[in-house]
């Protein structure tokens, strides 16, 4: 049976509403069940986290997950809007007005997607002001003024526009000229992008949000030194980052690809966490570099996005693809850019389903870089950071366990301490 536009339409309905039914049948579950253990610190949390900190994450969890619906519903309300209900259409024959004459089909086709990307995060900015300055605020984690925040907006649209214009006008290029393959062609590009990003990333763009000062503790720096020679592993310097300007949750991370390569902290980390777990952290940060789990996530990138590319290599050549999505493709004009866009709008509809696959699998490498964070360092320290950084966030002690099968890339609390092989039990290594 040959795919038509009203065939198309019918099956992106059908997985917009579904993926909707679903994210909202999880989150009413998820709050249901940490609103029902709200007032009960689970046993073996007893004797480390306060009955406070237990509903603190529990309110927090709740608030977090009432806004989501919300913004789960806006979302696809917005999504249909650019689709089925012809607002891509008519951006687009206004665009193509304004701009073919004095621009030309490449110009038109950059300016259709900056001026979608325009309007797509002013949609998107009530939110995140929400999110920061009311559910944040509300929880005491955030640290920005209204001012940092239009600041950061402004640079994150410049920083996109420098690095991301190149790349959108060379892909749309390619897809003009190099003929039926050049989906072929905008995979080696989008590649060569990416590895360059990761490259650039620490040294050139991280710095113009944060500041990045060399960890000036002596002797932490000499105890991770002497762990990254244990494991093998070269870096080219400890940094401290400024994290605690925007937010009170920490984390550390190592970022940059070859001679680039760093290790990142939060201050908010180091301020929170005793050297021993500081040592603790970066060993199971050093798990995953063990177990390759960056070089497997790069790579299933790769491929992932080469098979996006040669499905949409194949349906940009499809009137059905254009007038299924609530387009009219132009005629005698190039329909690139419109093709990119409808992709990247249809997509994630029909790949939310596969959430749960890369959740597991991310969990699974979670618990390898844990098992190894134990043989290099201090299993006890292990588990009381693990405990202070879910009490910082205010992460739930009681997740749902089908939400936890659907979306968390890290296992729950509970699951993860009682895996730590060299310790016992979670309040057993409380003291
Ligand atoms: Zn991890």
């Amino acid at each position: 049976m040959a795919m038509t536009a009203s065939t198309l339409s019918i099956v992106f309905s059908a997985f917009v509403l579904a993926s909707l039914l679903v994210q909202f049948w999880l989150a009413t579950r998820q709050m249901r069940h940490v609103a029902q253990h709200r007032e009960q610190v689970p046993t073996a949390f007893a004797a480390t986290v306060t009955p406070e900190a237990h509903r603190k994450a529990a309110d927090y969890t709740l608030a977090k997950g009432r806004f989501g619906l919300l913004q789960q519903a806006i979302t696809a309300a917005v999504l249909l809007g650019w689709t089925l209900l012809g607002g891509l259409d008519a951006l687009n024959a206004w665009v193509l007005d304004a701009t073919v004459p004095v621009f030309g089909t490449l110009g038109y086709q950059i300016a259709l997607v900056v001026a979608f990307s325009l309007i797509a995060s002013l949609i998107d900015l009530p939110a995140d002001w929400h999110a920061t300055f009311h559910i944040e605020q509300r929880f005491g984690f955030n640290r920005m003024t209204p001012r940092m925040w239009v600041m950061d907006q402004l640079k994150g649209a410049l920083v996109g526009a420098v690095i991301g214009l190149p790349l959108l006008a060379l892909v749309l290029w390619l897809m003009g000229a190099a003929g039926s393959a050049w989906w072929l062609w905008a995979w080696g590009a989008w590649m060569g992008f990416n590895l360059l990003l990761l490259v650039i990333y620490p040294t050139w763009i991280a710095p113009l949000f944060n500041k990045f000062e060399p960890l000036s503790d002596a002797s932490l720096a000499q105890r991770v030194q002497s762990l990254m020679q244990r494991c093998g592993f070269a870096a080219k310097g400890l940094f401290v980052m400024d994290g605690s300007r925007r937010s009170a949750h920490a984390n550390a991370y190592f970022t940059g690809l070859g001679s680039s390569k760093r290790v990142v902290f939060y201050d908010t980390l180091l301020a929170r966490l005793s050297a021993e777990e500081v040592e603790a952290v970066l060993a199971h940060e050093l798990g995953h570099f063990k177990h390759r789990h960056v070089l497997k996530r790069i790579v299933a990138m790769f491929a992932m996005s080469l098979a996006g590319l040669a499905l949409l290599g194949w349906l940009s050549a499809q009137q059905f693809f254009y007038v299924g999505l609530g387009v009219q493709p132009n005629l005698g004009l190039p329909n690139d850019a419109l093709a990119l866009l409808l992709f990247m709008l249809a997509l994630p509809s029909f790949t939310f389903f596969l959430s749960p696959l890369m959740a597991r699998s991310s969990r699974k490498h979670e618990f390898q870089a844990d098992a190894y964070a134990c043989q290099q360092a201090d299993g006890r320290a292990l588990a009381s950071a693990l405990l202070k950084l879910h009490e910082d966030n205010a992460a739930t002690l009681t997740p749902d366990p089908l939400y936890v099968r659907f979306y968390y890339s890290h296992p729950p609390a509970l699951e993860r301490l009682a895996a730590l092989p060299s310790v016992p039990s979670p309040s057993a290594s409380a003291a």
